[in-house]
């Protein structure tokens, strides 16, 4: 649709960033673009409405936090940071995975997601290990992912395959 354009043009192409042969896929452009970001968060705001509920937005440390913060407020829900490992005060659970490059570890508060439909988000969809992880995480915390939303996802990589969610779902550009 039309907000898959906006991302689509406002997405910069970084070759052989954070390491050589990987194409990074920077969303900065869309995010410094007043107009561009709103019609990204009415858009994901509208998945949202559609999905079972919604108690908690939950966002993957970095970029995720500024999706899930802009929707999290739009929607008028609460919001769960998920971070990398060793930036929470306890209680957390921590997981570990596999990264595009490298491997990395998450964590989430324990306390703020038990019984709470949870709408979890993240800048990229890539391999999928982030969002995997994540939704692990929720789900051992005693949450329920509800939905699942990026701005961007990246097709080839089969991340979205790897997930096997029931959950829906959402990209406002796959490429
Ligand atoms: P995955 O775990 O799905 O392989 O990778 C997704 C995670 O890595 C997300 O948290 C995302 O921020 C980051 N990531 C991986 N590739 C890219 C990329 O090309 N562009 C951006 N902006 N983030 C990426």
């Amino acid at each position: 649709a039309e907000v898959a354009g906006l991302v689509h043009a406002l997405l910069r192409d970084v070759p052989d960033f954070p390491q050589p042969g990987i194409v990074f896929k920077d969303i900065a452009p869309l995010l410094a673009d007043g107009a561009a970001f709103g019609a990204a968060m009415a858009a994901l705001a509208t998945f949202a409405a559609g999905v079972d509920a919604v108690d908690v937005v939950a966002g993957v440390e970095a970029r995720g936090f500024v999706v899930a913060g802009a929707l999290a407020h739009r929607l008028g829900c609460g919001l769960v940071p998920v971070r990398k490992a060793g930036k929470l005060p306890p209680p957390t659970i921590r997981r570990g995975y596999e990264l595009e490059y490298g491997t990395a570890e998450i964590e989430v508060p324990v306390g703020l997601l038990s019984g709470k439909r949870v709408l979890l988000v993240d800048d990229v969809l890539a391999t999928g290990g982030t969002m995997l992880a994540a939704a692990g995480l929720i789900a051992e915390a005693g949450g329920t992912v509800t939905g699942l939303a990026v701005l961007l996802e990246l097709g080839f990589l089969n991340g979205r395959e790897r997930l096997g969610t029931a959950a829906p779902v959402h990209a406002l550009l796959r490429i």
